[in-house]
């Protein structure tokens, strides 16, 4: 049998910080995927929350936590959750993308309430990649396409966000999502998994985009991973449901 040595990439949406601790769905999806995920030698990861102007990476031989969230339970502070940086392969990353360095930021919790549950030991190397906030749909998907070649070199692609993601909508008490939230993911699944990544570039001609993607920044790190992804990969659906009405916790594995 033939071992591929690709490094595979995640689109996971992360949700409510909450889902990093305690009994929930989306917790037990991660922690089912971890126990067949081979760990990598490092993890390249894009974050919603690490939104610049132009992108960036983080160069840094560490990565301090950030707790970017508030009001929640003290129970979620105390989550700690910072592995090395890889000076490396953050260089590597850098130049694919044409990004500046910069070390103002850490690992946010787009990153670290997924991480802590796929690789709970903290000791696999993180780089940290902003979201250009400025950059068009297709350069989030181009972004992806550069740093595929880190896939080769061992480093597992992480983006997090959430395919649809609308906090002005929450309903807190809402297992499900609206219809609207409900069709807009399964339209862009049924493109992902069609290999139609020209409809996912152009997710704001769907129908439902103004609602399901009010602002980008949780969507964009699905082009990214779009863009990493080989049409030769296996891709694996998981925490496949929408929540508190207008979230989509839908996630892709591509390997
Ligand atoms: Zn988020």
């Amino acid at each position: 049998m033939t071992q591929k040595k690709r490094a595979p990439v995640l689109f996971v949406g992360h949700g409510n910080p909450m889902n990093a601790i305690g009994d929930n769905r989306a917790r037990s999806g991660w922690q089912q995927l971890a126990r067949t995920l081979e760990k990598p030698r490092a993890i390249a990861a894009v974050s919603a929350h690490w939104l610049t102007q132009g992108r960036r990476v983080r160069t840094a031989a560490d990565n301090p936590q950030i707790y970017d969230m508030y009001g929640f339970p003290e129970a979620l502070y105390r989550v700690k959750y910072a592995p090395a940086g890889s000076a490396q392969d953050a260089e590597r990353a850098r130049r694919l993308l044409g990004a500046a360095a910069d070390n103002s930021w850490g690992i946010d919790h787009g990153v670290w309430t997924v991480l802590c549950n796929l690789f709970p030991a903290a000791d696999v190397p993180v780089v940290t990649i902003s979201v250009d906030g400025a950059a068009p749909a297709r350069a989030q998907y181009e972004a992806g396409q550069a740093l595929a070649a880190l896939r080769e070199e061992g480093v597992l692609i992480l983006a997090s966000g959430n395919a649809v993601h609308n906090l002005g909508r929450v309903d807190w008490d809402m297992a499900g999502g609206f219809g609207w939230a409900e069709r807009f993911d399964a339209e862009i699944k049924k493109n992902v998994l069609s290999g139609n990544h020209e409809a996912v570039i152009g997710y704001e001609s769907l129908e439902n985009s103004r609602l399901a993607v009010p602002t980008a920044e949780h969507f964009l790190p699905l082009l990214t991973a779009l863009g990493a992804s080989a049409p030769d990969d296996r891709i694996t659906v998981f925490n496949d449901y929408c929540e508190l009405g207008s979230m989509s916790m839908t996630s892709y594995l591509f390997q």
